[in-house]
Order: structure tokens, then C-alpha cells, then sequence
């Protein structure tokens, strides 16, 4: 019987730094506050995948703290997060991924941040759902204050 976990996280959005979603660097005049590269999509499946393994979350693995992390890509973060599912005998049945921001269109980039992640995990591209929604000018998304994400996954055992 398999598994399935949840995954929420937020950031700021402020200048000066780089905009990475899903692994990929994305063009903007903004990007996310964060230790690492703030990467909030890659967050998001990062703690849906944990929690589907019963595990505690990406800040216990990967704390603020730790300047190991300090500006590191969270692609790093999946791959560590793969290596801990395979020592406990799981395999990633699949993930979906939704992001609130208002800005940019993030359409382009879909098929790179699947492949970014499917690289990452070890994974079929078939396994990954991201999507992007606008928070309809509602909420911090919907000003622009930040960005959010929420991503489930489901893991089978090896
Ligand atoms: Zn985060």
C-alpha cells in the first residue's frame, strides 16, 4: 500500500536576488528571499516527499543554521531527500505541484523544472505535475509580496 505526504511553503519576494523555480532560473526583476535559493516549488516537494516517508521536515534536514545551504541550489535538497527515500525502501509513485504567484508566466519553464526535478529524484517526467496558478490579486501572492506552493506525493515501497 502506498504512501502519500503534503507540502506548503511561502516566501518573500525582494530585489536583488535571482528567481528560481523548479530548479530553473527564471528571468525577473525579483526573486525569492531565502538560506538557499529559496526555490518554494522545490520546498514544497521536498516536504510532501518527506512527509509521505514519515520523516520530519526540510527544515530539520536542512536548517537555516547550516551555512552548507547558504545560496545552495534546493535541487541539491531533492537529491539528498532521494538518497533518504531509497535507505528506507521508497520509490516516488508521483508528485504534483501547484505555485501561487501573480508574476511571472511561468508556462515556458514547465518542461524545464519537470525535467530539473525527473533529473533530481531519479524519476519519469510522467510522475511530475507542476502547475501555476495567480492568486487573482488576493493575498500576499496577489500583491506581490511573495510566492507560495503546495505539492502531494506518493511513494510505493521498493
Ligand atoms: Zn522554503
Amino acid at each position: 500500500m502506498g504512501r502519500v505526504g503534503i507540502g506548503y511553503d511561502a516566501h518573500r519576494l525582494v530585489t536583488g536576488r535571482k528567481l528560481v523555480l523548479g530548479g530553473v532560473v527564471i528571468p525577473s526583476e525579483k526573486g525569492l528571499l531565502g538560506h538557499s535559493d529559496g526555490d518554494v516549488l522545490l520546498h514544497a516537494i521536498a516536504d510532501a516527499l518527506l512527509g509521505a516517508a514519515g520523516e520530519r521536515d526540510i527544515g530539520h534536514f536542512f536548517p537555516n543554521s547550516d551555512p552548507r545551504w547558504e545560496g545552495a541550489s534546493s535541487l541539491i535538497f531533492l537529491e539528498e531527500v532521494r538518497e533518504l527515500l531509497k535507505r528506507a525502501g521508497w520509490v516516488v509513485e508521483n508528485l504534483d505541484a501547484s505555485l501561487i504567484a501573480e508574476a511571472p508566466k511561468i508556462g515556458p519553464y514547465l518542461e524545464a523544472m519537470r525535467a530539473a526535478i525527473g533529473r533530481a529524484l531519479g524519476i519519469e517526467l510522467t510522475r511530475i505535475g507542476i502547475k501555476a496558478t495567480t492568486n487573482e490579486g488576493m493575498g500576499f501572492p496577489g500583491r506581490g509580496e511573495g510566492m507560495a506552493a503546495m505539492a502531494v506525493a506518493s511513494l510505493e515501497k521498493a
